[in-house]
């Protein structure tokens, strides 16, 4: 069998470019976070609500990752953020390569935040680390309670797991504690948020938990 050890090697090649891209973010003192979840769990809606919150006090650039169309980053840019479209075409995912190229088109130079949205997937998005700060999987609770057992890659890998559209509890059955006991089987004390980008509810300790990161990502004066 070959196809492993190549796999392996292009997955340790993306490695090495994730870091360079984490040492230049951390060089600008950028504060950064990759935004990953299935089609329609909120992740734009998301991206809108931060950056219209953030931008009160810091500079937010959106890198938005599509396998076509612009509308995600046009919402981002409307939301005060400076915002950067990459059309992947047709790959269901974003890797370091494509981070290092939409990089250099930003100034990080005036950025305190940037969000990078990836591709909407549950699947290979886990494998590819970009380089960002923080992994942050957007869950929904129209997905369903079993999105953890049946994806468990990449409810293992994030760093803190957003749980979107809490204001639907009442209308669709989903088992809360079902769905926490499958995350926390696979990643123990993981950071959680409930939430609703719909109502508002919950979004205080998210945007205070971001807060929180910007400023410890500054630079010592
Ligand atoms: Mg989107
Ligand atoms: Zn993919």
């Amino acid at each position: 069998m070959k196809t492993i050890p190549v796999i392996e090697n292009i997955l340790s090649a993306n490695d090495r470019l994730a870091l360079a891209n984490r040492n230049l973010l951390d060089t600008h003192g950028v504060f950064s976070i990759n935004l990953m979840a299935s089609p329609g769990a909120g992740k734009t809606s998301l991206v809108e609500n931060t950056v219209r919150e953030l931008a009160k006090d810091f500079r937010v650039a959106v890198i938005d990752g599509d396998i076509a169309t612009s509308i995600d980053a046009d919402r981002a840019a409307a939301a005060g953020a400076q915002a950067l479209q990459i059309n992947t075409g047709g790959d269901c995912h974003l890797d370091a390569v494509m981070l290092v190229d939409a990089l250099q088109k930003i100034d990080l130079s005036k950025v305190d935040l940037l969000i990078v949205e990836n591709v909407g997937n549950l699947v290979c998005p886990a494998n590819f680390k970009l380089g960002t700060h923080k992994n942050i999987l957007v869950a929904s609770i129209p997905e369903g309670d079993d999105k953890p057992y049946k994806y468990p890659g990449i409810y293992r890998g994030v760093d803190a797991l957003v749980v979107n559209k809490i204001d639907l509890l009442p209308y669709v059955p989903f088992r809360m504690d079902y769905f926490t006991r499958g995350v926390e089987i696979l990643n123990p004390e993981l950071l959680s948020f409930p939430m609703s980008c719909k109502t508002q509810e919950g979004m205080i300790p998210w945007y205070n938990w971001i807060r929180e990161n910007i400023r410890l990502a500054r630079p010592a004066v």
